[in-house]
């Protein structure tokens, strides 16, 4: 299931990233970085009422005529706006309209998107409304006036915000398991793609409204359909020489956030490397399920041994994932290639499993009374008084304690054992989130 995305545009300095963090509440923002002309973007989980969606920080837009990058600029703009439901227009209450403004403002009334005026810095309560009145002027609507610090105002702006978003239970439950296929430059990528593909015509779907040259491959096996992600780039490669260096790593940041289960490729005769290690910090930063497949095992010598060292050695390299699956293959000699596809299968059940309360707090009583919780230098001692699963992909359960600072990060890192060691969650991340309750 994927969240309706809401856009933020405007200009710099009117408070863009305070509104975000103001809407997403305690959520954390994760930071995009995409060099050259492409701005930060961040995208934010965000609730209000019965709504879930997602928050993209476009960046500072700029539509001065000597900027160089205005047509990019304009471009990216344009390509966050496709995949949103609505766009919330940031402007700034305290200097007025400016003619930047009426520049966007011109620009978004050609877009096919609602957009809100979203007035901010109007936390004076007698200016405020004045301050918004002056924005009428941009032709979009009813100006908001709102203040991302104080947080006033922003109830009536997502209020009307969810008007075009449709609650959770509504938005289309996909079967499909997405999955990416990332790794350095010639570790196999492509030879495994061929070899899903190979026995099967491929369905190549553009995937509409989001960025356009992105293309995935949709695959079938035994009943179930694997969305390929953005497989483009691992085709195109073929007529393009890239340099020794060139990792494209922000292409595999991008699919791993569409992601439901990554598959984490590694070439047998190089092991894990250091942009291995990357990969697998960005996984473990979104939640996502992982396979990790090592792939050239044709070409490795071996003897009896040789797979079980060589597991070992790789799972420490990359203990983050230490809950992940690693399968040796050949994309050559299609050795256990299938054998993937049901590993991806098992990781992506774990990504969306629910268990229930009772279990949750079953599994915490043993584990608190083989090991109670810490106690401070003060002599404080952590108690945890009941546990639930919040959410899914990836599991998240949320520890209600009496004050959270008293668990340490041993005591943490036990419970979260003691949750795998009873419900496995093999394949996928776990998140506690240890609440204080007082
Ligand atoms: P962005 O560049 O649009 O993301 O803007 P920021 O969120 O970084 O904010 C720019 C400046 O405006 C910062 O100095 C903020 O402290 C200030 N600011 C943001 N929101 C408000 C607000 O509601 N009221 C006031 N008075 N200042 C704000
Ligand atoms: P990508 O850059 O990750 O997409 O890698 P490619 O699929 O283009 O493969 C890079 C090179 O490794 C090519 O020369 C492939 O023929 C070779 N290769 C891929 N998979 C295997 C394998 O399982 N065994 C062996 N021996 N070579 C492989």
């Amino acid at each position: 299931m994927s969240l309706p995305i809401v856009a933020i545009i405007g200009r710099p300095n009117v408070g863009k990233s305070t509104l975000v963090n103001r809407l997403a509440g305690a959520h954390e923002a994760i930071v995009y970085d995409e060099p050259g002309v492409t701005r930060d973007r961040t995208y934010s989980n965000a609730y209000w009422r019965d709504r879930e969606f997602v928050v993209v920080d476009t960046g500072g837009l700029v539509f001065d005529d000597d900027t160089e990058f205005l047509p990019l600029i304009r471009e990216q703009a344009s390509l966050a706006l496709a995949e949103a439901v609505a766009a919330i227009f940031v402007v700034d209450g305290q200097t007025g309209p400016t003619p930047a403004d009426e520049a966007i403002a011109e620009w978004l009334r050609q877009q096919p998107v609602p957009v809100l005026v979203a007035v901010n810095k109007c936390e004076s309560p007698d200016q405020g409304l004045a301050q918004a009145a002056q924005f009428w002027e941009l032709g979009l609507g009813e100006p908001y006036p709102v203040s991302g610090i104080h947080g006033s105002g922003t109830g009536e702006l997502l209020d009307q915000l969810i008007t075009y978003i449709p609650p959770v239970s509504e938005l289309p439950e996909t079967d499909e398991i997405k999955v990416a296929i990332v790794g350095r430059p010639n570790v196999g990528k492509s030879s495994l793609l061929n070899a899903f593909v190979g026995t099967q015509r491929a369905i190549v779907s553009p995937i509409s409204g989001t960025t356009r040259d992105s293309i995935d491959t949709v695959i079938e096996r035994e009943g179930k359909v694997y969305r390929l992600i953005d497989t483009a780039g691992i085709r195109k490669k073929k007529n393009v020489e890239y340099g020794p260096e060139f990792f494209g790593i922000n292409r595999a940041f991008k699919a791993i956030r569409r992601a439901d289960v990554v598959l984490l490729v590694i070439d047998a005769l190089d092991g894990v490397t250091e942009q291995d290690q990357k990969l697998v910090g960005r996984i473990v930063e979104e939640g996502r399920a992982c396979v990790i497949v090592v792939n050239k095992w044709d070409a490795v010598e071996k003897d009896s041994y040789t797979i079980y060292d060589y597991e070992k050695h790789t799972k420490e390299r990359l203990h983050f994932v230490d809950w992940a699956a690693m399968i040796f293959v050949s994309a050559k000699t299609g050795q256990r290639v299938e054998k993937i596809l049901e590993l991806v299968m098992q990781a992506a059940e774990a990504h969306k499993r629910r268990v229930s309360t009772s279990v949750i707090n079953e599994i915490l009583e043993e584990a608190v009374r083989w090991h109670s919780p810490p106690t401070t230098r003060q002599g404080r001692q952590g108690k945890i008084y009941y546990g639930t699963q919040v959410s899914t992909q990836p599991p998240s359960i949320a520890l209600f304690v009496n004050e959270a600072e008293r668990f340490n990060t041993n005591y943490r890192r036990y419970i979260e054992r003691q949750f795998r060691q009873q419900l496995g969650f093999n394949g996928t991340p776990i998140r506690l989130l240890w609440r204080s309750k007082k």
